[in-house]
């Protein structure tokens, strides 16, 4: 039972082959059995499961349909739970009890998706490969000695391991994608405005977008057509219609204009992975596809422009946790200096406090010229870039990484070796682009992803090429051994 994806999930509810509540038993079991292994939970929540489950039976049982109603599903740890540890994967609130649901985590329930825990992070969503979190870190079901990618290691790890059919996650820089490819998933990361961030604790506020990991692009069309919509809590939600996502997978590919960057085939990109990515090319050459090659001049300077913006939201959207309203304190504080400094010093992490650093001082009097507004200046330089592209083609498709992932403690030392692993996702962030990853083929042993890009709004276009990519090809439904 743990095999199916949320669309059989929903037609063998539907058949009544089997009920929520017990698949929920099986899955529960399941990560009770093999989570130990992989660290992919934070928190579990069978209670609150067994109760959504019964709860989504019932309504099945008045005639009562929806794709998502009984299924099985996780939640990154920063969607706030109502009454439920919303830890971050921080210290800092490690004993924090959100008093709400976040809009994406009271969609889903009413839709009926049944809550089987919460998944484990990057401390703050900063990191690329699951090592940051408070809670230790997150092991790779296709090799354990290897990261499973970050900042929603724990989501996709525990899709990847069968643990359940699809999780929630967000993207900042690219926390959807990275950890798809590194597992063998399918991740969309929508447009900036499409899923609400209210109750979604912010990394950088003009960056965050929430998403759906899952095995399959028709699951990421179900799970999102539950997650997006506008939401008048958050400012920059956008009031447009949703499109029926499913409605939109069974296009055909007949002259789809595909855009590839040149620039993605430099020096740096493993040449094995260069020749997966062409080899998916191909194969949406076969399904009508035309191949054209494009130029995204500003993808370099993006990285370093991402790694002066992304802090500096995130050290004025951290300046909350300060010891007095919400999160840790540390103990007997001298004064009220000392309560603030001990309590960041001992409730962040390392590369939390780092980035907190970076921003403050990019936002200093004497460095925003020099740093802030040049990276805002590179950051419309990269949405030009890509504007410019979207002229020419429908879609642009290129490597989601430069490398498969890496082994477990191989770039703590350096975090900018890190950072530079980020190049072919993070310009979606900058420009608000809707992105998604999927399975693309292995490279000793580790998946592969390939990433598609599409100019706003078009996530459907995304699911789409995907869905059709994936009745063609067989990467998607390759299982890790051991799970
Ligand atoms: N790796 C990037 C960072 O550390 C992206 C993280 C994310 O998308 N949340 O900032």
């Amino acid at each position: 039972m743990h095999q199916l994806t949320l669309a059989e999930i929903a037609r063998g509810l539907a058949d009544k082959k089997f009920s929520s509540e017990e698949l929920t038993r099986v899955l529960l079991a399941r990560i009770a059995q093999l989570d130990p292994q992989l660290n992919s939970f934070i928190s579990l929540t069978e209670e609150l499961a067994l109760q959504q489950a019964q709860a989504a039976d019932a309504r099945r049982a008045k005639g009562e349909t929806g794709a998502l109603l009984g299924a099985p599903i996780a939640h990154k740890d920063l969607f706030c739970t109502q009454g439920i540890r919303t830890s971050c994967g921080s210290k800092m609130l490690d004993n924090f009890k959100a008093p709400y649901d976040a809009t994406v985590v009271a969609k889903l329930a009413a839709a009926g998706a049944v809550t089987l825990g919460k998944t484990n992070m990057d401390e703050f969503a900063m990191g690329s490969a699951n090592e940051s979190s408070y809670y230790g870190a997150v092991k790779n079901p296709w090799n354990l000695e290897h990261v499973p990618g970050g900042s929603s290691g724990g989501s996709a790890a525990a899709v990847a391991a069968r643990l359940l059919p699809a999780a929630t996650a967000t993207d900042t820089g690219g926390s959807i994608r990275q950890p798809a490819a590194f597992t063998n998933l399918t991740g969309l990361k929508p447009t900036y405005g499409r899923v609400s961030r209210w109750g979604m604790i912010a990394y950088a506020s003009s960056l965050d977008q929430g998403g759906p990991l899952a095995r399959t692009a028709e699951d990421c069309a179900i799970l999102l057509q539950g997650m997006a919509g506008f939401d008048a809590n958050d400012s920059t939600s956008i009031d447009e219609p949703v499109p029926d996502y499913s409605a939109s997978l069974n296009g055909s590919l007949q002259g789809l204009r595909i855009g590839v960057p040149k620039e993605y085939f430099s020096e740096g990109l493993d040449p094995r992975i260069a020749e997966l990515i062409h080899n998916s090319v191909k194969e949406l050459q076969k399904l009508g596809a035309v191949v054209k090659e494009i130029s995204l001049p500003n993808m370099q300077p993006a990285i370093a422009a991402y790694y002066v913006i992304a802090p500096a939201e995130a050290s004025s959207n951290l300046s909350r946790f300060d010891g007095v309203r919400f999160g840790y304190r540390c103990e007997d504080p001298k004064d009220l200096t000392d309560l603030y400094k001990r309590s960041r010093g001992e409730g962040f992490g390392a590369e939390v406090q780092r980035r907190i650093m970076v921003g403050a001082y990019a936002l200093s009097a004497g460095y925003y010229d020099a740093y802030y507004l040049k990276a805002q200046k590179i950051r419309r330089l990269v949405k030009n870039d890509f504007m410019a592209a979207f002229n020419e083609v429908d879609i642009i498709l290129g490597p989601t990484t430069p490398n498969p992932a890496w082994k477990l403690g191989a770039k703590n030392s350096d975090p900018v070796a890190a950072y530079l692993e980020d190049v072919y996702t993070i310009t979606a962030n900058l420009a608000g682009l809707p992105g998604l990853s999927m399975p693309a083929g292995f490279v000793d042993g580790l998946p592969v992803g390939v990433q598609l890009l599409a100019p706003y709004f078009q996530e459907g276009r995304l699911l789409n090429v995907a869905h059709q990519y994936q009745l063609n090809t067989d990467w998607h439904t390759r299982t890790p051994t051991g799970f």
